[in-house]
């Protein structure tokens, strides 16, 4: 049976931040969705309510024992005055895929889009309008029930905010990054969390990324957790590299998250010309095209930035430099491409779009 949300709007409408003050994750829309999960009814109460803080009891699992899952994309408002989320299906299914490895129930995914329209449809004020701007959505799951035994809870909550957002990391979109290859520490063992969007997974990473900062650097460069030799992701991000006019990133394990824009990019290489492939790549292979000049672009991809060059992979020793302080060619093509189709620009020939606004309804109910 299909959720049925009711909606309590806010009395008390914030307003929305200029567009240069927006950053990421800073500030929150109006209103929180919430549905909550029983052993014996399911989902249920799905409700949209003026922006509030949770009471948890002290004791609820996932303050204990870190059963905690969540998603992240994107609405954005097109030149046309449209608002459209972008692979919100694919975002459901993730979470819907993800949520079994912690034991969790997860929303269906028609329900996960419903839930996702009507939060944009009450929170159409929030969605920014400028270049590079968006409302990023945070849906979120978690175990609520009070109980120390360890087992999975018989409660769980879903939750969705909504934080208008510019560029990840500020100013400028495309500036390319300096990358601290982690040598130490691990984001994920095979067999373990790395391929859900757990909570923990980010726990995990917080040290390495702080040493990171520390030294001068933006991100880590995560390797495989076994023999410390091939590339998985960066920062929270996943990785591509460019040899020659050759697409390259590792392919899914489970140590690497599947990301959705990196699930864009190759699905839209073979129309903009890009040959791509899916296999795994050592740190010395991508040391040795630097040396033979083969390595031409390293860049990260994720829902916030996008596309985030690399302009320096360092290991201390050894510091691998791509590209002349400039995003690589295929990088930026690929950020024109997508940011092209999320803003209504390029055609979306693969369905990726759920209009959630148009601007035709928009003027008709400004005209009664
Ligand atoms: C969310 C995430 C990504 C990027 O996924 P997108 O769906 O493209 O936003 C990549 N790696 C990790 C570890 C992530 O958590």
């Amino acid at each position: 049976m299909a959720l049925e949300i009711r909606t309590t709007r806010t009395t008390h409408p914030k307003a929305l931040p200029a567009p240069a003050e927006l950053g990421f994750g800073k500030h929150f829309s109006d209103h929180v969705l919430v549905v909550d999960w029983s052993e014996k009814q399911g989902w249920h109460d799905a409700r949209i309510e003026p922006y509030h803080g949770f009471t948890l009891d002290p004791a609820a699992s996932v303050l204990h024992y870190g059963q905690a899952l969540f998603e992240g994309l994107k609405a954005f408002r097109t030149d046309a005055g449209d608002i459209q989320l972008f692979r919100v299906h694919a975002h459901g299914e993730r979470m819907g895929k993800g949520a079994p490895r912690l034991c969790m129930p997860a929303l269906e995914t028609p329900d996960f889009i419903a839930a996702a329209k009507a939060f944009v449809n009450v929170e159409q004020s929030w969605v920014p309008a400028a270049q590079g701007t968006a409302l990023y959505l945070r849906p979120t799951l978690i175990a609520d029930e009070p109980f120390l035994g360890v087992r999975p809870s018989s409660r769980y909550k879903f939750f969705l905010i909504g934080s208008p957002v510019g560029s990840y990391y500020g100013g400028d979109a495309l500036k390319p990054v300096r990358i601290w290859i982690e040598t130490e520490q691990s984001r994920a063992p095979r067999g373990g969390l790395g391929a859900v969007k757990a909570a923990a997974n980010y726990a995990a990473s917080l040290q390495a990324s702080v040493r990171a900062k520390k030294a001068g650097f933006d991100q880590v460069l995560w390797l495989d957790a076994k023999e410390h030799a091939y590339v998985e992701e960066v920062g929270t991000m996943n990785l591509f590299a460019v040899f020659g006019d050759t697409l390259v990133t590792p392919p899914l394990s489970d140590s690497i998250l599947a990301g959705i824009t990196r699930d864009s990019i190759l699905a839209l290489a073979p129309a903009l010309g890009i040959k791509a492939e899916e296999r795994r790549v050592s740190v010395r292979e991508l040391i040795e095209g630097q040396k033979n000049g083969t390595l031409k672009e390293v860049f990260g991809s994720g829902t916030a930035a996008v596309i985030s060059p690399v302009g320096e992979l360092s290991t201390g020793t050894d510091k691998i430099v791509i590209g002349n302080g400039q995003p690589g060619e295929i990088a930026l093509r690929f950020y024109n491409e997508i940011t092209g189709i999320q803003r209504g620009a390029r055609p979306d020939t693969r369905g990726w779009l759920t209009k959630v606004v148009s601007s035709a309804s928009v003027s008709a109910a400004a005209q009664l």
